[in-house]
């Protein structure tokens, strides 16, 4: 992995620092995107004291000019990118159950982060992610994304129904398919990840898991070989269902 570039979005904190620490300690050059400079540049430094190639990247993915900009940066400094994380999400529902009560605002913030951002980053960096050998692109989904798992009574996840995450994460594992079919027939393999219920900010960490554990997948995903495979959604057991 030593001289390969990843990008990680939404990497200043959460699973998304622990997937850059993880990469970066395997060899590759990790890009941190954050929003916040301050933010960005202290887990930059704490991952380059841990002995990682480090560099913050300043990137909201909901911004254009910013998505742009970071672009640019990566274009300029590598002239390529050879692993895209898509990882920056939000929860906005206020709720668990929220279909009955759920703002607008509310659904359209949520889509903006998690839906539209990931779009628009993924097409702004695919023409560096061509200039790759192998270029990987992982997709932070959630088993709450599943459709599989929402209509199944049974189902661990059947009282957890906020509508803007669980839909965008589902929206999020349909970008995935259509982005592995569009580049099937280039080096380029994209996939859905499910991390697991892990304890970070994003649910006043009471997720069981920890970052280290829910980073596996996503950093197995990122480092497939060229037999991997694409489109596919997958936590550490291995596919999960649609
Ligand atoms: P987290 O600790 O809240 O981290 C989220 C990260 O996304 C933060 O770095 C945050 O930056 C960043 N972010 C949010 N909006 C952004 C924007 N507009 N531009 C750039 N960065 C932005 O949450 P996490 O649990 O690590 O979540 C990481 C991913 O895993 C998410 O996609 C989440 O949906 C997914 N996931 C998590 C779980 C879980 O149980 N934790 C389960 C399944 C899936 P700031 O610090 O600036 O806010």
């Amino acid at each position: 992995m030593i001289g390969k570039i990843a990008l990680i979005t939404g990497a200043n904190k959460g699973i998304g620092k622990e997937i850059a620490r993880q990469l970066g300690a395997q060899g590759m050059t990790v890009l941190i995107g954050a929003r916040d400079p301050e933010r960005g540049q202290q887990a930059a430094a704490e991952l380059k004291g841990g002995g990682a190639d480090a560099y913050f990247v300043p990137l909201d993915v909901t911004n254009a000019d910013s998505i742009a900009a970071a672009a640019a940066q990566v274009e300029q400094d590598y002239g390529r990118l050879d692993v895209l994380v898509n990882n920056a999400g939000i929860s906005a529902d206020g709720g668990p159950s929220s279909a009955l009560t759920l703002t607008m605002d509310s659904l359209r913030r949520t889509y903006d982060t998690n839906f539209f951002g990931v779009f628009a980053v993924t097409q702004a960096f695919l023409p560096l992610l061509k200039k790759s050998p192998a270029g990987r692109i992982v997709n932070m989904s959630s088993g709450l994304g599943s459709l599989a798992a929402n209509s199944d009574p049974n189902s661990p996840y059947a009282a957890i129904k906020p509508l803007a995450y669980n839909s965008s994460k589902a929206a999020l594992n349909m970008l995935s398919v259509t982005f592995a079919a569009a580049l099937k027939d280039t080096g380029i393999k994209v996939n859905a990840a499910d991390p697991g219920y892990t304890a970070t900010d994003l649910n006043q960490n009471s997720g069981p898991r920890t970052v280290e554990q829910a980073a596996t997948e996503p950093v197995r995903l990122a480092t497939l070989p060229e037999d991997g495979p694409t489109g596919g959604f997958f936590d550490e057991n291995g596919p999960v269902a649609w």
